[in-house]
């Protein structure tokens, strides 16, 4: 069964292929903290840039921003972090395992690693991660870690309005890093103390609230299944009213279902008016919307589709990965939407050792690589090329023979079916590009 040891599968192919390593390796390694490697970054840019193109390229009323890591302190102040940004978390005595105290609760109270009943009185811990700024010592002043991109988008607001002149509805986008001091890190990439958000504002009139909040959710539930996740495999979840954030007046879950269980891939909130608010009473700056039919001022509402980058690409490489037999032999490959693959191309010279063959790859390999994100490999015998690429989930392989030296023809070996085409070197380029874009 592919779900038996499915996380040990995806952080070993990671490892071997190059995907994500474990950050300060040499050193032991930084706990839950990673870094990704070629293939890997390739991946998360490619799923960054199906974001951008979903959410801000292909509309009118999105602005995209890249607002700094490090913030006012008085930012923090206005959104609560500051007073409440903490978790309840518990520890089992007999194992030592630390919990959000909330793991506890349908579990009669006892340790979901060993059983045990002795467990700690809930403790606070605070979320945000602090550093100072300022050479001299003495004269230092604390700053944070910001523990999500939003504020970023809150404290421009006024900056959009008069650089952009939008009209209600219109959103604010952003990637970036942000950093929370987990209590209980783990499961490879899904929770990490460093991480990267996709997070939206988007502004409308209070009155349209509930609409917005719909349309988003159907919209980013969507945007997950157009790029390949299984329908099976996705959900949402509503947060009862204990659940939901301080600002937050709904919340719905987008959850994956991961090998662990099904856990959060992103949130949409409806913070309403609570944050341009609480900035405008700190900062002395009125973050209100001119209606110019009306003549008035009023704070817009929020709608807040809030992702995570990193569990994305967990949630994209776990649904992906596919065992098969073929010829009595395991095949792994990842079957990666063409437009997430890390490469589409790779070109192999069928034997290694015949100059005249591997000089026409290399002029192809260089050729496609104008057009397309392409790999050129000799470093093995053709069976241990395709193996590579297949759990790598490169869309097609070229591969050169002694006969393509005669003919000018190259095979062209398809990723999830193995099916081969053969094409001539002059019709290639166009061949790809059609299958890129079609399918
Ligand atoms: P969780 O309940 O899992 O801690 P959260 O509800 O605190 O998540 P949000 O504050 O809503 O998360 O953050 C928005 C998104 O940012 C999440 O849906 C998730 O994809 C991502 N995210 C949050 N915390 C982490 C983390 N520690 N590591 C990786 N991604 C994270």
């Amino acid at each position: 069964m592919i779900k038996d040891n499915l996380m040990d599968k995806i952080v070993s192919l990671s490892k071997r292929r190059g995907f994500i390593f474990q950050n300060s390796d040499i050193y032991g390694g930084l706990a839950n903290t990673w870094d990704y490697g070629p293939y890997g970054v390739e991946l998360k840019n490619n799923v960054k840039q199906a974001w951008w193109g979903a959410v801000v390229h292909r509309r009118s009323d999105m602005f995209g921003m890249d607002a700094a890591i490090l913030m006012h302190s008085r930012v923090w102040e206005a959104s609560g972090h500051l007073s409440s940004f903490s978790d309840l978390f518990v520890e089992c005595k007999d194992c030592k395992k630390r919990f959000k105290a909330d793991v506890l609760a349908g579990k009669n109270n006892k340790c979901p690693q060993c059983g045990s009943a002795l467990i700690s009185k809930p403790r606070r811990f605070d979320l945000m991660l602090k550093t100072s700024l300022g050479a001299a010592e003495g004269s230092s002043e604390d700053v944070y870690l910001r523990p999500e991109t939003a504020q970023g988008m809150f404290v421009n607001f006024l900056n959009i309005l008069d650089s952009r002149h939008p009209r209600l509805p219109f959103g604010i986008a952003q990637i970036g890093k942000a950093f929370r001091n987990e209590i209980t890190a783990g499961n490879f990439i899904f929770r990490t103390r460093e991480f990267e958000q996709m997070e939206i504002e988007y502004f409308i009139r209070p009155e349209n609230a509930d609409k917005f909040y719909k349309q988003w959710i159907q919209q980013r539930f969507n945007w997950y299944i157009n790029l390949g996740i299984r329908k099976e495999n996705l959900r949402k979840k509503a947060h009862s009213k204990e659940e939901l954030a301080h600002y937050a007046k709904a919340c719905t879950d987008i959850e994956y279902n991961f090998p662990f269980g099904w856990s959060e891939l992103e949130g949409i909130a409806n913070r309403t008016d609570f944050d341009l608010r609480r900035h405008s009473e700190l900062s002395g700056r009125k973050l209100q919307f001119f209606d110019a039919r009306t003549k008035k001022r009023f704070y817009p509402y929020i709608i807040e589709p809030s992702g995570g980058v990193d569990r994305s690409v967990l949630a994209f490489l776990v649904d992906a990965y596919r065992e098969e037999e073929v010829k009595g032999r395991k095949r792994v490959f990842l079957s990666l939407d063409k437009r997430l693959a890390p490469t589409k191309v790779a070109v192999l010279p069928l034997l290694k050792n015949r100059p005249r063959l591997t000089k026409l790859a290399r002029e192809i390999a260089t050729d496609l690589k104008k057009s397309f994100v392409t790999v050129y490999d000799d470093t093995a015998a053709i069976g241990k090329l395709y193996r590579r690429q297949d759990e790598v989930g490169t869309l097609y392989c070229v591969t050169i023979d002694v006969q393509s030296l005669e003919d000018r023809q190259v095979t062209v070996r398809h990723r999830d079916s193995m099916k081969q085409d053969r094409v001539g070197v002059d019709r290639l380029k166009q061949y790809l590009r059609e299958k890129l874009v079609s399918g």
